[in-house]
């Protein structure tokens, strides 16, 4: 049986008093179950202070993003292995946001994550369609190439050591959340489409849900049989409304 991940993006919000305060709230209430994990991706100037207040926590360390290269001269990017070093165990590779606002191909996202699992990193691999790719029942053909993509480079093996995450482009920030059954249909599809290559792998794959989650309906979502959880962002900037997603997962 697959366990569950409650991830918080936090994308680009917060200070430094912000995000202590957001962590410590986290940490006082946070549902202890062997069967959901938590996470959180700060922006990278606050990784190396989050995780200093996160140690000894069950709460994991991950970033927003990273860089395809190992080292040199990449200006203003960030290796993976400065991730690990400041104590990241996670880093989410092509969200939506970076895919649309700054140009990154599903090639690129791949070799984003070749980096990750180069250093030790767990990636969580987003794919998603746009609301005009759903209403031209193209969906299963753009998350076909997204994730084919981080497949043909990473080969299948590697998602025994990835997590995915579903996110319609549509739902995200819009306050419109897929159906439990809109998303389970994707999700099941990317498992099958794993399948194809690697039964076992395909199984044991966390598949998460993100786009405009929250603590009324989470447990919809996290009820459905290929949905392993959430990538939650604008409800994981309160302590309160991200753990009461963590809590939903915990009662399934
Ligand atoms: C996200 O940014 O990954 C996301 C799912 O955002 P929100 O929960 O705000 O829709």
């Amino acid at each position: 049986m697959r366990n569950f991940l409650v991830a918080g993006n936090w994308k680009m919000h917060g200070d430094e008093a912000a995000n202590r305060e957001l962590v410590a709230g986290i940490l006082e209430d946070a549902p202890e179950s062997d069967r959901v994990s938590l996470l959180v991706c700060p922006p990278y100037p606050y990784l190396a202070s989050v995780a200093s207040q996160l140690k000894g926590s069950p709460v994991a360390l991950g970033a927003q993003n990273v860089s395809e290269h190992e080292a040199g001269a990449y200006t203003g990017e960030v290796a993976p292995g400065m991730l690990t070093d400041v104590g990241c165990g996670y880093a989410i590779v092509g969200h939506s946001e970076r895919r649309t606002l700054y140009g990154e191909s599903s090639a690129q996202v791949a070799e984003k994550m070749a980096a990750a699992l180069g250093a030790g990193l767990i990636p969580i691999l987003c794919v998603g369609e746009t609301l005009e790719e759903r209403e031209s029942g193209r969906t299963e053909q753009v998350v076909a190439e997204q994730l084919g993509a981080a497949v043909e480079r990473n080969g299948i093996a590697a998602f025994a050591s990835a997590v995915i995450a579903y996110e319609p482009v549509w739902a995200i920030g819009t306050g419109k959340t897929a159906t439990p059954e809109q998303a389970q249909d994707v999700h099941r599809y990317i498992r099958s489409v794993l399948a194809e290559q690697d039964a076992a792998v395909a199984e044991n794959v966390q598949i998460l849900y993100g786009g405009s989650v929250k603590g009324d309906n989470a447990a919809g979502l996290f009820g459905m049989p290929d949905i392993d959880g959430g990538l939650i962002g604008g409800a994981s900037l309160k302590a309160a409304d991200f753990l009461a997603i963590a809590r939903a997962a915990t009662e399934i």
